[in-house]
This record gives structure tokens, C-alpha cells and sequence, in this order.
């Protein structure tokens, strides 16, 4: 309870209009806000390689609406992207491209695996020619199982991100840092 010896209409203003915290509380505070301003535009990089990336654009279509989770501005450009997702199969000729655009990606940056290609080489797990799980190179966040998975499942993985990115502390430049891929060698 807070008083102060004033006009009685002035200090009911005051209460209306003056909000009184702890620096704790309001530290806590501008977490969440920061968090929710993130986590309601994560922008995916436009990036599809085989065919989970037919149900990533579904994804982006009226009937699945993702846009109803602020992830509707696929860019073109790795700069101006929060969220690589990488849906479809990694062949190790491709690799490097990919490593190169996560590493142009401003932090804090994240990667949504789709897909069983992506996470783990899918079918073409004992070829001679595919990458048998991204996490070998890039650090993944998300991991969303199928062949292909559904448009519900990306969205579901979408919100999964969404709930990593809530419990993140404000603790810059820290923050979601992973810094960058080491070189990718197809031969090593
Ligand atoms: Fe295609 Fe299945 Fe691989 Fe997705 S996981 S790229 S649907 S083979």
C-alpha cells in the first residue's frame, strides 16, 4: 500500500497513471516483452530444397495461415532472417551453401530441422551423396519428424521455437548466440 499526503483527486490520478516495481520484476518484465516482440516475427529465410519444401509453402498458404504466428515474411536474403528452416534433403555438395547462408544471418538466429531428410538423412540416409542429419554442422533448435511432415507439424514446430524463445534471458550479446559453422569439408 503506497500513500502520500496530497489532494486525495491527485493521488487517484497518480494510481490510475503510476505503476510502482521492483528493478527485478521490471527486468523480468522486459524479458517478456523483448521475447514477445521476437518470438511474434521470427521471419524464415525462402529457402526449400526437395519435397518437404512443397509442404513448407503450403504452410504459408491461406488454409494453414501462418502468418497467424508472425512467421508470413519469407525473405529473400539471409540478412534479414530469423529462422532458417531447412526442409529437405542435404545433399553434401549443397552444405557449404547452406552453412554460408546460416553464418550471413544476424543473431540471435535459429534453425528448424523439417523433416526426416534434414534431421537425419531420411532414405537416403546410406547414399554416398547425402548429409545424414544438419545438426552435424549447424546447431539446431527444432526438430520436426515426417516424410514430409505436415503443414500442422511445421506450424507445431514453429510454437515449439516460439516456447524456446519465451524462457530466454535478456543477457546480450549472448543471447541465442551460436556463432558460426566451421567449414564444411565434403571429403573430411
Ligand atoms: Fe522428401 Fe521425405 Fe526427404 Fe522430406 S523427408 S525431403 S518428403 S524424402
Amino acid at each position: 500500500e503506497w500513500t502520500i499526503p496530497i489532494d486525495p483527486a491527485l493521488q487517484a490520478e497518480l494510481e490510475r497513471h503510476v505503476l510502482v516495481t521492483s528493478w527485478d520484476k521490471l527486468l523480468g518484465m522486459v524479458d517478456t516483452v523483448y521475447n514477445w516482440g521476437r518470438r511474434s516475427a521470427l521471419w524464415p529465410l525462402g529457402f526449400g530444397l526437395a519435397c518437404c519444401a512443397i509442404e513448407m509453402i503450403c504452410t504459408a498458404s491461406s488454409r494453414f495461415d501462418i502468418a497467424r504466428f508472425g512467421a508470413e515474411v519469407f525473405r529473400g536474403s539471409p540478412r534479414q532472417a530469423d529462422v532458417m528452416i531447412v526442409s529437405g534433403t542435404v545433399t553434401k555438395t549443397m552444405m557449404p551453401m547452406i552453412a554460408r547462408l546460416y553464418d550471413q544471418m544476424p543473431e540471435p538466429k535459429y534453425v528448424i530441422s523439417m523433416g526426416a531428410c534434414a534431421s537425419g538423412g531420411g532414405p537416403f540416409k546410406e547414399g554416398y551423396n547425402v548429409v545424414s542429419g544438419i545438426d552435424k554442422y549447424l546447431p539446431v533448435d527444432v526438430y520436426v519428424p515426417g516424410c514430409p511432415p505436415t503443414p500442422q507439424a511445421l506450424l507445431h514446430g514453429l510454437i515449439t521455437l516460439q516456447r524456446k524463445i519465451d524462457g530466454e534471458k535478456l543477457d546480450i550479446p549472448a543471447i541465442g548466440r551460436k556463432g558460426n559453422t566451421p567449414w564444411y569439408d565434403p571429403d573430411a
